[in-house]
């Protein structure tokens, strides 16, 4: 037991040698609490076997967030449970490795199919991406085509659009746009450990349409104004395209909890929405 709290940038207390913040703070700082509630119809033993199963998940997600956040970027957790495995055991063995894979599982994942299901399964749902879909489809189209300095201008416009209209935007005196993701409506249906890398969704938003002329990652105002010449590439078009989704699962997730499904002339439901799913062939 620790009676003072290491600072996250310090060697960890373990004497590992690492930072704190890529070693115990994971483990120190976990909360594997469910939230609610009754719709979690299992006994404790069912309760304590899958809060143990997110305790681990979460040892292995927080320091991939700190690497990230490190690098300017937001984790974004649209890989598969194996792709996850083969990060994590690569940063225990070689932390400046996990950017790169990171942004080749993403690239794996969602392909053209799994974006272009999800902004018809979230168009569905959300009066804010449906007014968007062409848009949207248009720079999925031009990013798959690798025409990047299209679709980038294009995403952070949507981006902007879509923030401001969810009314998550302030504007102080003098000041620049301010993005916050209100995570209040959250608090009952997403699980702890979703509060918590929301909360980096925010700072990774405020920094990538807020940024300042000196930044080196890709920032919104440097882009619009023309003075950003090497900003179209792949993994900025990708990490933008990323952001939408992540917008559009944030958005849609409230209408969509408790989750009831329903399959109904061999289409699936979820609250009463059409959702396509991936067919596996
Ligand atoms: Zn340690």
């Amino acid at each position: 037991m620790r009676d003072t709290k290491p600072g996250r940038n310090k060697p960890c207390p373990c004497g590992s040698g690492t930072k704190y913040k890529f070693c115990h703070y994971a483990i120190d700082t976990t909360k594997p609490e469910l939230p609610n509630r009754n719709i979690f119809n299992m006994n404790l033993e069912g309760r304590e076997f899958l809060n143990s199963l997110m305790h681990l998940s979460r040892q292995g997600d927080i320091p991939l967030h700190e690497v990230c956040i490190e690098s300017g970027i937001y984790y974004f957790r649209s890989i598969t449970i194996d792709q996850f495995q083969v990060i994590a055991d690569a940063f225990a063995v070689e932390p400046s490795s996990v950017i790169e894979l990171l942004f080749e599982a993403w690239e794996k994942t969602n392909d053209a199919e799994y974006f272009n299901r999800m902004l018809e399964n979230s168009s569905n749902i959300s009066p804010l991406l449906k007014k968007r879909t062409n848009t949207i489809s248009q720079i999925i189209n031009n990013h798959f085509n690798e025409m990047y300095e299209t679709a980038i201008p294009a995403s952070f416009m949507v981006i902007e659009g879509l923030f401001r209209e969810y009314n998550n935007v302030s504007f102080e005196e003098n000041q620049g746009a301010n993005y916050k993701f209100d995570l209040e409506p959250y608090e009952n249906t997403m699980l702890y450990a979703d509060i918590s890398a929301t909360s980096y969704f925010t700072k990774f938003l405020n920094k990538l349409m807020t940024g300042k002329p000196t930044d080196a990652s890709i920032h919104r105002n440097s882009v619009m104004h023309g003075v950003d010449n090497d900003f179209a590439t792949k993994q900025n078009s990708l990490l933008l395209l990323l952001t939408i989704f992540e917008f559009a699962r944030l958005e849609t997730s409230l209408k969509l909890w408790p989750p009831k499904p329903e399959i109904r002339d061999g289409k699936t439901y979820l609250n009463g929405y059409e959702i396509k799913m991936r067919e596996y062939f």
